[in-house]
């Protein structure tokens, strides 16, 4: 495997569980907050990005390399309000996008086109990633103006189930 691509994809398992890590950071704060379904939300939020991080292991190691593990830093843990882990997820995710797109540069410079295979499923995931953080603040700022409108948003939070990834290797 080219050093490049071996390189950014053990760092991406390290970004993957840090993007758990911080999801179940705000799931924390909601569930602090008395919001149940926003907590259950980014919990299952936060099962996904371990999903992920165990696929980059999965192909690093699929493929002879070795995986070492990267220290992750602690999330924060304080948010000023309600909506404010909702666009911090959106801009976390355009950042994880970025990377996943950086990685798929790497593969095409190198014309690796297992990796480019594999990446193919994160960069539609990395689509579906976004468009469910920004669809999240689009609901919030049309419903959640209201405690009534807060509480149903919450219920509604509440029913996401996690289902695991499409994507199996074997
Ligand atoms: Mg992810």
């Amino acid at each position: 495997m080219d050093s490049k691509i071996y390189t950014l994809m053990n760092e991406q398992v390290q970004k993957e569980f840090y993007s758990a890590y911080l999801y179940l950071d705000m799931a924390n704060y909601y569930a602090d907050e008395g919001l149940d379904g926003f907590a259950n939300w980014f919990h299952v939020q936060a099962q996904e990005e371990m999903a992920h991080a165990m696929l980059f292991r999965e192909y690093l190691l699929f493929n002879g390399q070795k995986v070492t593990l990267l220290p992750i830093d602690a999330p924060k843990g304080e948010y000023a309000g309600h909506d404010v882990p909702l666009k911090e997820a959106l801009k976390h995710e355009e950042f994880v996008t970025a990377s996943i797109h950086n990685i798929y540069d790497a593969a095409l410079n190198a014309k690796d086109f297992r990796a480019v295979e594999f990446l193919n499923w994160f960069v539609k995931e990395q689509g579906e990633e976004e468009k469910n953080s920004a669809d999240l603040i689009k609901k919030y700022e049309l419903f959640a103006g209201g405690k009534m409108g807060l509480y149903q948003l919450d219920a509604e939070l509440g029913t996401r189930v996690y289902a695991p990834p499409s994507l199996v290797l074997d």
